[in-house]
């Protein structure tokens, strides 16, 4: 498990910010701090992936680098994941995607799955990156992976998260195999609707504003 928040680095204000109060009334630098968030996890993860040889030739003369050699989805719960998606897709580009639908039940603790609305190709064989600014029970997460992973089991499946809970953290560990997790932060708690504490609160809202 890579956590962020371990080292000190500008990520750490970009968490901050996140959480403050102050600075989530301006919603377009909370979507750019997940989105951040997105392209440092990705970047953190991408030298845990294969990569091939490959010549190449400068202006000046040949001369050998490397690519990238797996095959990338990149994969989301709508709607409260897009900006941690988009930074990861600023990574890596070439990524196929993956899309889910979900919502959270009146009065449920947890976000429900919507298998309804499911965008997604095949995984088999690939390696799933999957993003969810908050990490809260895991149970969304783990739908979410068993959904995707119907048409085909994933290489290796990379959990991005821009905060975590503990609980959560333990509960993929026991639901899943083949999973690395890449977080911004880890917090110790969950309160009795599920939201993590100390948290940032509904990061859905907060990219979006309120739902009806
Ligand atoms: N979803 C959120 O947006 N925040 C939480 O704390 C937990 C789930």
């Amino acid at each position: 498990m890579f956590v962020l928040t371990q080292q000190n680095s500008i990520a750490r204000q970009y968490i901050t910010e996140l959480r403050d109060v102050e600075t989530q009334k301006q919603r377009a630098r909370f979507r750019k701090n997940l989105e951040r968030l997105g392209e440092i996890l990705g970047y953190e993860l991408s030298k845990s992936l294969n990569y091939t040889n490959k010549v190449v030739n400068t202006p000046l003369q040949q001369t050998e680098g490397h690519e990238l050699a797996d095959e990338i989805v990149i994969g989301t719960i709508l709607r409260a994941g897009l900006p941690l998606y988009q930074g990861l897709m600023n990574i890596f580009e070439m990524a196929d995607s993956a899309f889910i639908g979900a919502y959270r039940k009146e009065g449920a603790e947890e976000i429900s799955i919507a298998a309804d609305y499911v965008a997604a190709p095949s995984l088999k064989g690939k390696i799933l990156i999957l993003a969810d600014p908050m990490l809260a029970t895991g149970k969304s997460l783990v739908e979410a992976v068993n959904l995707l992973q119907r048409s085909g089991k994933a290489k290796h499946i990379h959990i991005v998260a821009a905060v975590a809970s503990k609980p959560g953290v333990a509960y993929l560990e026991k639901k899943l195999s083949n999973i690395s997790l890449w977080l911004g932060t880890l917090d110790g708690k969950l309160n009795q609707n599920a939201y993590i504490v100390p948290g940032l609160g509904d990061a859905g809202d907060l990219s979006f504003g309120e739902k009806l």
